[in-house]
């Protein structure tokens, strides 16, 4: 019954088909900046087994599998692994001039607002990638600074420094094998 607790996720947003990637989540109706919008939910995992999940998802990704990147650091310890379907922020699709952020608040994740949203905008964050293995995951952000892959901001300018010619090259080689 608290009036501070944020509304469910299905209030604010829906999950629908992404002009950018599968399905996106979207605005029901206009969002405020700084808004605390959904939960990234999922399992806390250990370091370790973060790993083992993310050489497991490279392999079902090069067998043509579904290779999206669900898992989250928390911690130097702990990362959340937010493949499951009750996740609806999982369908968040990231964006090199994104409309929310990711924040980590007592161990919990949640997406905010960055700027103010129109009703059917689709919510787009930061994934934050490092740059390691950026050429697994192409970016269809199609915003006008997307250097072609997702690539945490901080780390685009070594992207940058790679010839456009050779990154989209790795990009369409990409697609047709690893999905972001
Ligand atoms: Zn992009």
């Amino acid at each position: 019954m608290s009036a501070r607790r944020p509304p469910s996720p299905s209030a604010l947003v829906v999950a629908t088909a992404s002009a950018i990637h599968g399905r996106g989540v979207f605005a029901r109706a206009a969002i405020a900046d700084g808004t605390r919008i959904l939960e990234y939910t999922g399992e806390r995992i250990t370091k370790a087994e973060s790993e083992r999940r993310d050489q497991a998802r490279i392999a079902r990704a090069r067998r043509g599998g579904d290779g999206c990147v669900y898992i989250f650091t928390l911690n130097a310890r702990t990362d959340l692994d937010g493949r499951t379907r009750r996740n609806i922020a999982r369908l968040i699709n990231h964006s090199c001039a994104p409309n929310c952020r990711a924040e980590i608040d007592r161990g919990r994740i949640w997406i905010f607002a960055r700027r103010d949203l129109a009703a059917g905008e689709e919510l787009t964050f930061d994934y934050g990638f490092s740059f390691k293995n950026w050429e697994t995951h192409p970016c269809r952000c199609g915003t006008a600074r997307c250097p072609g892959f997702i690539v945490g901001a901080p780390h685009r300018w070594r992207l940058r420094r790679i010839p456009r010619s050779r990154r989209l090259a790795i990009a369409a080689a990409a697609r047709g094998q690893i999905s972001p």
